[in-house]
């Protein structure tokens, strides 16, 4: 069986064996157990298993393998498909990269071998999501116009639509007002809501409001016209996703890489 995926996680085994997570095409992850995973070896070969690189990896039936756990597979031939090679030279860029692969792990949901539907379908929007994120950090930073926060926000905004737990953005959550026409609005992160300024207090978070909207509508390759956010606003995101999976945002090591 051919599985396809990006991945999110690796941890090296043994001397040179792999033992790496992938975010397949249907939103699953699968755990695949790689021999010699880690290159190295007579002819120093690299590891062809960065994170976030879309790999291509044959399982052959289960029961003839030593390893027997349902959800770790034996990667039998695996063939990387693409990889972000400017997303390995850049800090933010492969922070920001590191944070995404630690909020999925959050709530992914194991592909377990012969019981999971591979052809299941349900969740493959967080791995467009994923890709698309991917695709899109490398190509600005190719273009050398990569900027972490407009990512990052952009991110949140399409995974949160994605998860199904967007705030709701048309009315508020105490009175019922249309917040397009309220001219100040708060966000409240604890709960996910936005409110009217009438019926809460705090800075006005319009433009943000403004911009999910923005960020809702926006394409992944038309990134670059979701403009005027920043890492204050990913900030109140990823309180409320955490805020959601009872983490607290120092849970997520990048974050502080990100955020100090
Ligand atoms: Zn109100």
């Amino acid at each position: 069986m051919v599985f396809e995926g990006l991945v999110i996680h690796k941890v090296p085994y043994k001397d040179r064996d792999l033992i790496v997570k992938l975010l397949m095409r249907n939103g699953l992850v699968g755990s695949f157990y790689v021999y010699g995973g880690q290159g190295g070896g007579k002819h120093h070969k690299p590891t062809v298993f960065e994170l976030g690189a879309m790999m291509k990896v044959l399982v052959r039936d289960q029961k003839s393998q030593r390893i027997e756990a349902s959800e770790l597979m034996v990667c039998a031939e695996h063939q990387r498909l693409w990889v972000g090679d400017h997303i390995r030279y850049d800090v933010h860029a492969y922070y920001l990269v590191c944070l995404y692969f630690e909020v999925l792990q959050k709530f992914s949901i194991p592909y377990q071998f012969g019981t999971s539907d591979y052809q299941n379908e349900d969740h493959s929007g967080i791995f467009s999501v994923l890709s698309n994120a991917l695709f899109y950090i490398e190509d600005a930073l190719a273009k050398k116009r990569f900027e972490a926060q407009q990512h990052l926000t952009l991110f949140l905004v399409k995974l949160l639509f994605h998860l199904g737990i967007m705030p709701d953005t048309d009315t508020c959550s105490y009175c019922g007002t249309g917040l397009l026409e309220s001219e100040v609005v708060h966000f409240l992160p604890a709960s996910g809501q936005f409110s009217c300024g009438q019926c809460s207090q705090g800075e006005n978070d319009k433009g943000f409001l403004l911009r999910i909207k923005k960020g809702y509508q926006t394409k992944y390759q038309d990134y670059e016209l979701f403009k005027g956010t920043n890492f204050s606003e990913a900030d109140k995101l990823i309180q409320y996703f955490c805020h959601q999976y009872h983490l607290r945002p120092v849970e997520l090591k990048a974050y502080s890489l990100l955020f100090k």
